[in-house]
């Protein structure tokens, strides 16, 4: 079954202590696509300017991702711009320059509108809701949020996460959204908002699923080293839902793998800077680091 993602096509401009790399492929939809296509197809939903590179355009095909949702319009691509400190857990934005995402309005194709596996990436609240407003009655939805909307959007992304199966987050935007500092407490607060699945995210240190099963707490895979964590969160929760779309059947049964599949996929995005070790994975390298997630929590 095939996995609807909405998000940001972007041009990512990254600084880390070691190195710096200009215009790399990006964006939240980008990283998602590319790692749920491990598992299952995936139909892409994003706007990119004319100024976005062909070799690009040919990643996305050689991961047979639909492309029939992308729009190329006069004008420049979303760009992004960070930089991460020693640590390469803090990050700073140092530009966004929204360029073509200033007027999207997201159009699906009509083979679209029935995907049953639907991940709003990260992209302005308004454009998630669009997109659910087309779709008919997908399986699962899971939208993703930031810290900008939490501050810029909060009516809208309130508005979004009552009408998602499953909200992920990362642990700060948790504490922002909840006002909360303790996880469980923090957790229970997101519940009363609508979702029933709730996951927040903590880095290196894993993430904590809440659901009406209680909870599951997963780690990240462990690496030695860090090149360059940019899309981590897109490509856990891609891996996560491309997993779940080639199980179909009853979510709450698969969920915990997808989450360990969501681990394993984005350490290898972890492993190199924006896509380049991604898109050098395999499924078995994946199936791998599954393995060994699952060695390294049984006791
Ligand atoms: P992550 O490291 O998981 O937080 O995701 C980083 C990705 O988010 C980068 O590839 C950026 O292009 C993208 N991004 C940065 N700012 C925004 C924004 N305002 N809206 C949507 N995506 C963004």
């Amino acid at each position: 079954m095939s996995v609807l993602v909405v998000g940001t096509t972007a041009l990512d401009s990254i600084k880390t202590p070691k190195a710096e790399n200009p215009r790399l492929l990006g964006g939240s939809a980008s990283h998602a696509a590319v790692a749920a296509s491990f598992f299952a197809p995936v139909k892409l939903v994003g706007i990119v300017g004319k100024d976005f590179p062909k070799r690009y355009i040919e990643l996305y095909r050689r991961h047979k991702i639909d492309l029939a949702g992308l729009q190329i319009a006069e004008g420049k691509t979303f760009h992004w711009s960070g930089e991460y400190e020693v640590n390469m857990n803090n990050r700073r934005t140092l530009t966004t320059e929204l360029g073509v995402i200033e007027t999207f309005t997201p159009h699906l194709p009509e083979a679209y509108k029935s995907s049953p596996y639907v991940l709003l990436a990260n992209i302005a609240p308004a454009l998630q809701h669009h997109v659910l407003d087309q779709m008919r009655k997908p399986k699962f939805v899971v939208a993703d949020t930031m810290d900008l909307w939490l501050n810029i959007a909060l009516p809208d992304l309130l508005r979004l996460v009552k009408r998602v199966d499953a909200f992920v987050l990362n642990d700060s935007e948790a504490r922002m959204l909840t006002d909360d500092d303790n996880t469980v407490r923090s957790l229970k607060k997101i519940h009363k908002l609508g979702p029933k699945y709730v996951i927040i995210k903590k880095g290196e240190h894993g993430s904590i699923l809440s659901g009406p099963n209680g909870f599951f707490v997963a780690p990240a895979f462990p690496l030695d080293k860090v090149v360059d964590p940019t899309g981590a969160g897109d490509s856990f929760v891609g891996g996560l839902l491309g997993y779940l779309a080639s199980k179909g059947g009853d979510v709450e049964k698969h969920l915990r793998r997808a989450i360990i599949h969501g681990s394993a996929t984005a350490s290898f995005c972890c492993e190199g800077f924006g896509l380049s070790r991604t898109t050098k994975t395999v499924a078995k390298d994946i199936a791998e680091r599954v393995t060994a997630l699952e060695k390294m929590i049984k006791f």
